[in-house]
C-alpha cells in the first residue's frame, strides 16, 4: 500500500512524487514512457519555473545541462520587435529553455532521489474502487503483464487532463464528487511556472 501513486512523471508528476517523497511519504510513479524520453513542447521555463527549480535544490542541474539562463526575452514581430525583462519571483529573473528529454529524465532522477519508486513502460488502465472511494490502480506492465497497486491517493499528472472532466479529475484525485462544482484552481507554493 502506498501513501500517492502519481501518474505521468514528466514536469508534472515528477516534482509531485519527489515533494511528498521528500516529506516522508511511500510514492509510486508510473508512465508508459521509458526515461529519457522526448514530448511535443517548446522548452520554455519562465522566472516562477526556475524559482522552484531553485527552491527544489535542482536548478543548478538544469543550467549545467547545457541550457544556460538568460535575463532578456524578445518578441519579433517583423516590422519591430518588443524586447524586456520579466520582473523576478523569489529573486529569480532569469529564465531557461532545457530540452524536455533532458529536463523529464532530470526531474523523473530527483523524485527517484527522494525515494519515490518508478514503474517505467507501465500503462494505467483503469482505477480500483470501494465504497466510491479510489483505492489504487490496474496496470499493464512492459511484458504485458496485468497488475494492480494500492494507494490512499492517486493522482494523474498529465496535460491530458485539459480534455477531461472535471468529475473525472476528482475520481483520479479519489474523490467521488456526487455533482461537479464550477471549475476549479488548484495551486501550491511548491508547484508554480511550469506551464502556461
Ligand atoms: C506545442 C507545445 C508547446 C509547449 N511549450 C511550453 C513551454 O515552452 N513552456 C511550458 O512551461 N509549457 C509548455 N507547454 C505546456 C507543457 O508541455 C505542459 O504543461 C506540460 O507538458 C505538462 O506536463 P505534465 O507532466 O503535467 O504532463 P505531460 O507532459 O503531458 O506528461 C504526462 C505523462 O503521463 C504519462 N501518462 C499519461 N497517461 C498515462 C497512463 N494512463 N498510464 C501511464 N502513463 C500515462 C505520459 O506518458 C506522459 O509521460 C507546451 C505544450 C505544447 C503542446
Amino acid at each position: 500500500m502506498y501513501d500517492a501513486i502519481v501518474v505521468g512523471a514528466r514536469c508534472g508528476g515528477s516534482p509531485t512524487a519527489m515533494l511528498l517523497a521528500r516529506h516522508g511519504y511511500r510514492v509510486l510513479l508510473v508512465d508508459q514512457a521509458t526515461f529519457p524520453s522526448d514530448t511535443v513542447s517548446t522548452h520554455f521555463i519562465w522566472p516562477p519555473g526556475l524559482a522552484c527549480l531553485k527552491q527544489w535544490g535542482l536548478m543548478e542541474r538544469v543550467l549545467a545541462s547545457n541550457s544556460p539562463a538568460f535575463r532578456t526575452i524578445g518578441l519579433d514581430l517583423g516590422d519591430y520587435v518588443l524586447t524586456g525583462d520579466m520582473p523576478p519571483t523569489d529573486g529569480v529573473a532569469e529564465m531557461s529553455a532545457p530540452r524536455r528529454i533532458v529536463l523529464d529524465k532530470l526531474l523523473r532522477d530527483a523524485a527517484l532521489e527522494a525515494g519515490a519508486e518508478i514503474r517505467e513502460s507501465t500503462t494505467v488502465t483503469g482505477l480500483n474502487f470501494a465504497d466510491h472511494r479510489v483505492t489504487g490502480i490496474r496496470c499493464r506492465g512492459r511484458s504485458g503483464t496485468e497488475f494492480t497497486e494500492q494507494a490512499r491517493i492517486v493522482m494523474r499528472l498529465s496535460r491530458e487532463l485539459c480534455r477531461q472532466s472535471l468529475r473525472a479529475w476528482h475520481l483520479w484525485l479519489g474523490f467521488a464528487l456526487p455533482a461537479a462544482p464550477g471549475p476549479q484552481r488548484l495551486s501550491h507554493p511548491d508547484c508554480r511556472g511550469f506551464s502556461h
